[in-house]
């Protein structure tokens, strides 16, 4: 079996090493430079008290057309970069398996690497980044994969057996813009009026608003012909608001650290497609707006 290559040695990341790792599977985990990959060496990744010695390289020690099969662990906006870093030991006919929210990566990837095989995924595992190569697996999910462009390819059976819950899925697109949106009718608001999760349903100014911008949201996958993703939305958001009432939403985190977010990933795609459609869109116009102008301050 091709070794797998992990690039992005964030949360999402190192739980994949760490499941890889456990399950004997020994996949190697790219660090963005030498210094990173050499302290992460020294550290281990270490999660639920244990440290794992998983195989860390920087993209300069990779070896030529070495990598046949990567998870894409960056954030959405970082992908491109991250694999032109690694573009020597990437094979043209790689798998490349994004492992992140948003839309519109896939075929930026796609675009580039004509000739690799794109997947998306869907993970719901909640994992944190509390330290150098340190995390916490704080939410058990699942993982699906499905591929959206380049030539057809089998992914490894490997990825299917380790600790962390993985499918593979034959039409994962109307599971991915539901995820987007969901994510679009939640974390833009949670942003916007500072709050958590559940405080969406609690509060009456904001559930009003949370109402009108599933329709808006419904409307517009309705329209771009992602019915599927559209049907019961809001029955979709309020469990999610419910299940996890007491997180903050991965956008705010972004927000409240200063750091970029995946805000044109999930409301320029929906706007993208709001566009496309003829449809307006007011809601998601106006919530883009305000967080861009947030983002700049
Ligand atoms: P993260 O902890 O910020 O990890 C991203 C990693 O990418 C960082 O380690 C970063 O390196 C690395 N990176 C960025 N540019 C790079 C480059 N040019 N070369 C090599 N590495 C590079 O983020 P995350 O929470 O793992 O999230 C990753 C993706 O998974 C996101 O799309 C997120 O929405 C999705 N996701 C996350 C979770 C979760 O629970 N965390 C669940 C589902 C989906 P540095 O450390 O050097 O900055």
């Amino acid at each position: 079996m091709a070794k797998i290559h992990i690039l992005g040695a964030g949360a999402l990341g190192s739980l994949f090493a760490v499941s890889l790792f456990r399950a004997d599977i020994n996949p190697c985990l790219i660090a963005r430079d030498a210094e990173r990959a050499m302290t992460l060496r020294q550290t281990g990744i270490r999660c639920g008290g244990a440290s794992y010695p998983v195989d860390i390289a920087a993209p300069n020690a990779l070896a030529n057309k070495d990598i046949e099969c990567l998870l894409l662990c960056t954030k959405a906006y970082d992908s491109l970069p991250a694999l032109a870093a690694i573009a020597h030991a990437l094979r043209p006919d790689a798998a490349i398996i994004c492992l992140q929210n948003g839309i519109g990566q896939h075929a930026a990837i796609a675009e580039q690497h004509p000739a690799a095989s794109v997947f998306a995924a869907l993970c719901t595992e909640g994992v944190t980044r509390t330290g150098t190569g340190e995390i916490v697996h704080a939410g058990v999910g699942h993982t699906d994969i499905g591929q959206l462009f380049g030539p057809s390819k089998k992914l490894p059976d490997e990825l299917s057996k380790q600790s962390l819950k993985v499918n593979f899925s034959t039409d994962i697109l109307p599971t991915l813009w539901r995820k987007l949106a969901i994510n679009g009718a939640m974390n833009g608001l949670t942003v916007i009026h500072d709050c958590r999760n559940g405080e969406l349903l609690q509060r009456l100014d904001v559930y009003k608003e949370l109402c009108a911008l599933v329709e808006e949201i419904a409307n517009v996958l309705n329209a771009s012909g992602h019915v599927d993703a559209s049907l019961d939305l809001f029955e979709q958001v309020r469990n999610v608001c419910q299940a996890t009432a007491m997180n903050t939403s991965s956008m705010l985190q972004d927000f409240r650290a200063q750091r970029p977010s995946e805000r044109e990933y999930v409301y320029g795609s929906l706007l993208r497609q709001a566009e496309l459609a003829g449809l307006e869109a007011p809601m998601l116009k106006q919530l883009n707006q305000q967080l861009i102008r947030r983002e700049t301050v």
